[in-house]
């Protein structure tokens, strides 16, 4: 079974992620965590290039490209091996974010994210979980963190708001695999639902 984790900055998906691989693995399961853009030795080199740096440094398609072929190592080496093996990989963030960040913050090219989608990558978790939340907590909640790489919340509210339309437009767009949890609540309550619903889905 392959899952994911996606949301804004700040809603909590790293965090979510972790406890459900420690549920799963305390119900026995053999998980795999990761996360993207990363989650093996090749794309991790490549997050580096595109989130360390000079953010203008690449063309919006060329961004495209890095995350695509990030994508693709991280399938190669860590997914589909882990996947062959009846192990649960839980991934935090998936092509779903592409599909955003790249898809409309810096022009409109969903299409090219789509087309590069479907003959490099051609394949979609079973679940994903959509962790919503009001962006101002969100913001809230990433500006208190130390050392990450935020990259958009200098852009502030405004592409916040976008982002958090846009992840519940995937949602409906996706909604055989997507379900989008109320982020907003105590930690315990998100990752109670968020277990429950993965057992429902990953028992015969
Ligand atoms: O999820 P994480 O906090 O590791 O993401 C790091 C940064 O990279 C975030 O600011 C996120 O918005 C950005 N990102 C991106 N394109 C993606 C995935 C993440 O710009 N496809």
């Amino acid at each position: 079974h392959f899952l994911s984790f996606e949301g804004i900055d700040g809603s909590g998906k790293s965090t979510q992620a972790r406890m459900l691989a420690d549920h799963l693995r305390q119900a026995g399961r053999d998980v795999v965590l990761t996360r993207e853009p990363g989650g093996s030795a090749g794309a991790e080199e490549i997050r580096r290039l595109v989130l360390e740096g000079d953010p203008d440094k690449w063309s919006a398609e060329t961004e495209i490209l890095l995350f695509t072929a990030a994508r693709r190592d991280h399938l190669e080496k860590t997914v589909w091996p882990a996947l062959e093996d009846g192990k649960v990989v839980i991934c935090d963030r998936f092509a779903d974010s592409t599909r955003l960040y790249q898809g409309i913050t810096r022009g409109d090219l969903r299409g090219v994210v789509d087309r590069l989608h479907d003959q490099m990558i051609a394949c979609e978790p079973d679940l994903t979980f959509v962790i919503d939340m009001d962006p101002a907590m969100g913001l809230a909640r990433a500006k208190g963190r130390q050392g990450t790489e935020e990259r958009f919340e200098d852009f502030g509210l405004g592409l916040q708001e976008r982002m958090r339309e846009g992840f519940l437009n995937l949602a409906h767009e996706f909604a055989d695999r997507c379900v989008v949890v109320d982020g907003a609540r105590a930690i315990d309550a998100v990752a109670a639902d968020v277990a429950r619903i993965t057992m429902d889905r990953l028992s015969p």
